[in-house]
């Protein structure tokens, strides 16, 4: 129970890696706030709780600041502070420069990168003020430390993320808050399950470990993050790719 009595929000629980995540979360004692803008965040909240689990879902769209805030509040009032902010709801849609619209752009950038900084600053803010530390983990990207050609706003969102990782490592290290980034590789998330064979194998091949990664093995390495076992660990961005980057 390596998060027994804490309290921790997942963005883009309802789905992938934060659904995996919130229920690894819950099952190693924590309260989690599964944060979503998808309904389906009720059901699994609702899942967790009939395995005995403490879970709730908030409705909430990362790009707005007066809704983030809203699910700090939310937070506290129902478990009465916050220790974790995994933040990670994302969304990927992309097309090379030369052809991708400025709608497609801001949309990356405003869920992917200004979603994890408001998430990020509110989270912050709450635990400067309990005075207790806390620990943040942002979801960036393989495609936040390599290029990809056609990973255009994507790449630059998650690169984003990176930096904000490092940033906010160093600004709050002294008050006993963590801030670190995990980076998957290709996972499969109801988004790739639905690609077809062929595309999926191009995929595969970019792994050296020979598949694609689960959210289960993502949401281990976010639990690591998440938990005092990384007590000497912030500013950090950890590679989970089957050896992607490293190829
Ligand atoms: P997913 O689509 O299964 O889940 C993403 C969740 O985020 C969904 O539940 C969606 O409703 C939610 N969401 C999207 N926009 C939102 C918003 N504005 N406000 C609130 N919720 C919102 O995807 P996933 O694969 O689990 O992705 C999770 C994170 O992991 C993302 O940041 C993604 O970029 C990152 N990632 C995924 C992969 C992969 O291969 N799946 C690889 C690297 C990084």
């Amino acid at each position: 129970m390596k998060l027994s009595g804490k309290s921790a929000i997942v963005t883009g629980g309802a789905s992938g890696i934060g659904q995996a995540t919130s229920r690894l979360f819950a099952e190693e004692g924590a309260s989690v706030v599964i944060a979503d803008f998808s309904e389906a965040g009720e059901e699994h909240a609702k899942r967790l709780r009939d395995d005995g689990h403490q879970a709730i879902f908030f409705k909430v769209d990362v790009t707005k600041e007066d809704q983030i805030q809203e699910l700090i509040e939310h937070t506290v009032h129902a478990f009465g502070k916050l220790d974790i902010m995994f933040a990670n709801a994302g969304v990927a849609n992309d097309d090379p420069a030369d052809r991708l619209s400025l709608e497609k752009w801001q949309k990356t950038i405003d869920v992917n990168l200004t979603g994890v900084f408001l998430s990020d600053k509110y989270a912050l803010i709450q635990m400067l003020k309990q005075g207790t530390g806390g620990a943040i983990v942002n979801t960036a990207s393989i495609h936040g430390h390599a290029a990809k050609a056609g990973v255009t706003a994507y790449g630059s969102s998650k690169g984003g993320v990176v930096m904000l990782t490092q940033t906010l490592g160093i600004q709050y290290a002294s008050r006993g808050i963590r801030v670190n980034a995990v980076c998957p590789g290709y996972i499969e998330t109801p988004l790739l399950k639905v690609l077809p064979p062929e595309e999926k194998q191009k995929l595969v091949d970019l792994h050296p470990i020979g598949r694609l990664g689960t959210p289960e093995e993502v949401a281990k390495a976010v639990l690591f993050l998440a938990s005092d076992d990384a007590s000497f660990v912030t500013g950090a961005s950890l590679l989970v790719d089957g050896g992607y980057t490293a190829q």
